[in-house]
């Protein structure tokens, strides 16, 4: 019966009262709508209609419910916004409502097409064909429904992400950082506005919540934040609790983040970490910790005696690291950090690293650079912030399996892995959650903040099934 009508009328494409139409660049590839020629313009029918971008580039963020006896399946969709159209509905309210426009498929017709959006959720149908879009080489069989091949929801309830998912729409995407002008944020935002994103500087001493299990929400100034897309947290080393806080809020949310809480609380933890790569068999300098001043002497001996290296356990760019050249220097650093009840790390110094580290950058299941930096002369320590020096280098397949094995057991989606050459191969130093672009940028002249940008889209989701994760 169908393609009766469709082969009868070559040239004319038919539309009954009510179709299965697809909007596939918003990610909607099954949607019901009622053709309705009463009314001008299309209309989609979305809830959280948030506009973001400002003037330079506007965007509007909106979430589709495509299957009305479904709540719990959420699309997140957003566009371009072409401007704003006052509409007055069926009960005579007028509403200012934004336009967008996309591509609609009805079988295999499909046009670009104006819609507004607008929030009415009672709405049987999630779409209105509007006579705009009724191009003249349709016609409109009002008598009839579903001319066009029926389509199913349960795509979206079996429907793999990848599936469903555009190929690119425009992401909110959330910096949380104290420094919006540093390289590494500046390296972000460039890409990810090349690729047409909007992304926010959010700072994160700043933010506040509540926490309650109905509505977890991040608060700035006085507002919720919006939503985003995606959160990268670039959390500095003073910031690590509260920062871990305000991510895992983010979480809770169902925002993806581009590391978690849980993993930079673990990756910073000297410690932790240390425990989680030997767990997993990953080469490490041998390692020794204790609490009590008791057995100063077993402790170096543990880690083969000296020359030892002596980590207070929230060290970052080398200020907490200090080399004991012998036994007796060793016990008395020992003594001194315990007196002050800091906790620490000591470690065996893998002299024929001798003042050069590896930073391997990892992103996914990838590594997408390597420096090699070397510390001054008369200096053990490599950090550039120790006045070490980089410069791009080729490191083997070991290595490179042992840093990305290393942010995976760590759960980082994006690590800086630093390894000493030692003679019995890759040893893990430490992996950073939130590493630094500008030294790997310049030494290796990649795009490091373009490669971070390109992982977050490849994994932001855009369907959610609420309350059936
Ligand atoms: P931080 O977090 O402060 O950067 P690291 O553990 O990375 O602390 O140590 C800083 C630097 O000191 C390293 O980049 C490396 O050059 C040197 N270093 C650290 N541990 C050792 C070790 N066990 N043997 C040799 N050099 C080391
Ligand atoms: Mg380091």
């Amino acid at each position: 019966m169908t393609d009766e009508i469709q082969k009868t009328s070559a040239a004319t494409f038919a539309l009954g009262w009510e179709e299965w139409a697809a909007l596939p660049d918003l990610g909607l590839p099954a949607i019901k709508a009622k053709v309705d020629t009463g009314a001008q313009t299309s209309a989609l029918h979305a809830v959280a209609i948030e506009p973001f971008g400002g003037e330079k580039n506007p965007q509007v963020r909106f979430v589709v419910h495509p299957d009305p006896d479904d709540p719990s399946v959420e699309i997140i969709c957003s566009a371009k916004v072409l401007g704003r159209r006052t509409v007055v509905s069926s009960n005579g309210v007028a509403e200012s409502r934004y336009l967008i426009s996309t591509n609609l498929k009805i079988g295999n017709h499909i046009a670009e097409t104006q819609f507004t959006l607008t929030n009415r959720e009672t709405m049987g149908y999630r779409m209105l064909i509007g006579r705009s879009a009724i191009m003249p080489d349709m016609m409109v069989v009002p008598s009839q429904s579903f001319i066009n091949p029926v389509l199913n929801f349960d795509i979206y309830r079996k429907g793999r992400r990848k599936t469903l998912n555009m190929k690119r729409r425009p992401l909110r995407i959330g910096i949380l950082t104290q420094e919006p002008n540093n390289y590494s944020n500046q390296s972000m935002i460039r890409a990810a506005e090349a690729r047409g994103h909007v992304v926010e500087c959010i700072e994160t001493s700043r933010c506040y919540m509540a926490i309650n299990t109905h509505k977890p929400e991040v608060h700035f100034e006085g507002k919720p934040l919006p939503r985003y897309d995606a959160i990268i947290p670039r959390i500095g080393t003073r910031m690590t609790f509260y920062g871990m806080a305000i991510v895992r809020q983010f979480e809770t949310m169902g925002v993806y983040c581009l590391n978690g809480a849980a993993a930079i609380g673990g990756s910073r933890d000297k410690l932790l970490a240390h425990q989680v790569l030997a767990m997993h068999n990953i080469g490490m300098p041998n390692t020794a910790f204790a609490m009590t001043s008791r057995d100063t002497k077993g402790i170096v001996n543990l880690v083969g005696g000296s020359p030892v290296v002596v980590k207070l356990l929230e060290s970052t760019q080398g200020k907490g690291v200090v080399l004991a050249e012998t036994k007796k220097a060793a016990e008395s650093l020992i003594d001194a950090f315990r007196g002050l009840n800091a906790h620490f790390l000591v470690q065996e110094f893998v002299k024929e690293a001798s003042g050069t580290d590896i930073r391997l950058f990892v992103i996914g299941n990838k590594v997408v650079g390597a420096i090699q930096r070397t510390a001054q002369p008369g200096e053990f320590r490599s950090n550039l912030h120790q006045g070490g020096s980089a410069k791009k280098i080729r490191v083997t397949k070991d290595e490179r399996r042992t840093a990305i094995k290393a942010a995976r057991v760590l759960k980082l989606n994006v690590a800086g892995v630093d390894i000493l050459r030692s003679d019995t191969g890759p040893k893990v130093l430490e992996v950073n959650s939130s590493p630094g672009l500008e030294g790997i940028e310049k030494a290796t002249g990649k795009d490091i903040g373009d490669a971070i940008i390109e992982h977050i889209e490849n994994n932001v989701s855009s369907i959610m099934r609420i309350g059936k994760n």
